[in-house]
């Protein structure tokens, strides 16, 4: 189908991107790679008046190191972030999330920002950054804020992020020694999670988990950290007696969703398979 009718405007700078959605705050859609954006304007289920595409603003694809810490700029695509030899080696997590999305089309055009700003309940970097304990910083008309990833998403494709507020960078951390992973169960005809889990894990010179990250995907109405899971595994040695136990706890008193991919009590039942799954695959390396 084709879209209804909308301005479009592709600023060169943030400010400009920043005073065009103020000025129409109540009708206007952000545009990055399109991936999510175009298939709704398309099938009309969404029809803002105006479209500022941010893809040419300069600047807002890095993924550089600061510290601790990297930043990897909104317009960043999976395939760049899948391709970052500075991710392989200082956070890993990303790039392993990045290629289990979509195929290689969507990867070229998908920007991390866009995947983050949408909150798709089944979309794999929510629950990647959740894992990380990322911060997202969201540019808008009184200047940048940064969030708290836990803080971020509100429900199904919501979060704080005001209409007139741009995701402009994300922040995570070097992961130096942690053992990471995310695995998912997907149908090949869409690619998207019917479980996604993205797993952190410390080890101690012993080889006792000293701090566990478990996030999950598709399973509920937004990506949700798994602090029960993750306190289970924590002090312990992670062997699959204790894998397996603190697994079974994966979606408790979580209101698992149901749809044509799979009731709750399957999507349960494989959310405890993919975290024990997932964590064992983090061991190995
Ligand atoms: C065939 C297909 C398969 C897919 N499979 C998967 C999959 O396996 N896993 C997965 O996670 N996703 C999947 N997706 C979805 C896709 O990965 C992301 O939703 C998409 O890439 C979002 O990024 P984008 O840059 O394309 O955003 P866009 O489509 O441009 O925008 C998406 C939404 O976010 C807003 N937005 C975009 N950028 C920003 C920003 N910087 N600040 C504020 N708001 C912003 C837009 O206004 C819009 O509402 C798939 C998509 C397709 C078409």
């Amino acid at each position: 189908m084709i879209p209804a009718a909308f301005e479009y405007y592709a600023p060169r700078s943030l400010n400009e991107a920043v005073s065009y959605l103020a000025s129409h705050r109540d009708d206007v859609k952000i545009l990055s790679g399109g991936q999510s954006l175009m298939p709704l304007l398309k099938m009309r289920l969404s029809k803002p008046a105006y479209v500022v595409d941010i893809g040419r603003i300069p600047g807002l694809d890095g993924i550089t190191e600061a510290g601790n810490h990297l930043i990897i700029g909104a317009l960043a695509t999976y395939a760049q972030i899948e391709s970052s030899e500075l991710l392989k080696k200082k956070c890993p997590l990303l790039p392993q999330t990045a290629t289990t999305i979509a195929d290689v089309q969507v990867r070229n055009r998908g920007t991390i920002g866009g995947s983050i700003a949408h909150a798709d309940p089944a979309g794999d970097m929510p629950a990647a950054i959740m894992a990380l304990d990322a911060e997202i910083q969201c540019t808008g008309p009184n200047g940048e804020r940064w969030v708290k990833c836990d803080d971020f998403f509100l429900g199904l494709l919501m979060s704080v992020l005001e209409p007139d507020e741009i995701v402009t960078a994300i922040k995570v951390p070097v992961t130096g020694a942690d053992k990471t992973a995310y695995l998912k169960a997907a149908p090949r005809s869409s690619g998207f999670a019917v479980v996604g889990v993205a797993a952190r894990l410390a080890l101690d010179a012993g080889g006792t988990c000293s701090r566990a990250a478990i996030a999950i995907t598709g399973v509920a109405d937004k990506a949700y950290r798994a602090a029960r899971v993750e306190q289970l595994l924590t002090g312990k040695k992670l062997d699959a007696q204790n894998i397996t136990a603190a697994a079974a706890e994966a979606a408790r008193n979580v209101e698992v969703v149901e749809d044509i991919n799979g009731s709750a009590e399957y999507r349960k039942h494989l959310t405890e398979v993919y975290v024990a799954r997932t964590v064992e695959a983090a061991l190995r390396g």
